[in-house]
């Protein structure tokens, strides 16, 4: 027999896989107490959910709140908000073929922000960060940036994404990263996998110069499918 899926299963199925991507990416150490995830609405594509102001180990159901397309509570309730939440609300309305943002201050991708040296493809589960160096923004030269190296308004935000183009990453000057997907199960993969990338390139430049993976590797390269439910199977384990 099979069921048709309802709107609200679609709705339920994206807040459950964005609390299990806070659980995930807080393990992983890609988010501490800071950097948050949000998913696109699937039944209003403008709208997007992300958590209140929470330390994303502790994200649950509850505490998703939806925003709208300028970044503003639907419904606040006096919740506390994430600053920088227009990260998140400005990729989604440049980007209509992500569904996903991950906002990161990784100490592993953060050399990388901060130096010449790029951040590219170095491991074939990393392809998707292409041939090119991975872009950076900075938010002294931005529009809409202040003294703060934070994404606090949408014009700082649409600058962010202009910068991110049509990749899936972009460096945030001495703060960080932002990674762009189609799911939340791939961003969370592509997020987890950057920073491993970073780890790995950092490495290879203590002991000589990196052998890149080359524009043929990368286009013959797949997304990897697996990863999500060993990893939600671990944070699930103490519930
Ligand atoms: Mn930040």
């Amino acid at each position: 027999m099979t069921t048709k899926t309802q709107p609200a299963d679609i709705e339920a199925q994206v807040i459950d896989d964005l609390v299990v991507a806070n659980r995930i990416l807080a393990k992983k150490g890609v988010l501490d107490g800071w950097g948050h995830v949000s998913a696109r609405c699937p039944n209003n594509p403008k709208h997007f959910f992300m958590a209140r102001s929470l330390a994303p180990a502790l994200v649950t159901a509850a505490d998703i709140m939806e925003f709208d397309e300028d970044s503003e509570p639907v419904d606040q309730r006096g919740r506390r908000m994430y600053a920088e939440r227009y990260i998140h609300g400005e990729i989604l309305r440049a980007r209509p073929d992500v569904m996903a943002v991950v906002h990161s201050h990784s100490s592993k991708v953060l050399p990388f922000s901060v130096t010449d040296a790029p951040l590219r493809a170095l491991i074939h589960m990393a392809a998707f960060l292409g041939d090119e160096p991975a872009p950076v923004f900075d938010t002294r030269v931005a529009p809409g940036g202040d003294f703060t190296m934070l994404v606090l308004n949408s014009q700082s935000g649409a600058a962010l994404a202009k910068e991110l183009g049509n990749r899936s990453v972009v460096l945030m000057r001495g703060h960080g990263m932002s990674v762009a997907a189609a799911s939340v199960r791939l961003v969370v993969f592509m997020a987890i996998y950057t920073q491993i990338n970073a780890e790995v390139l950092l490495s290879a430049l203590h002991l000589g110069t990196p052998n890149f993976m080359d524009s043929a590797e990368i286009a013959r390269s797949d997304r990897p499918d697996r990863g999500w439910e060993a990893w939600a199977a671990e944070v699930r384990e103490n519930e």
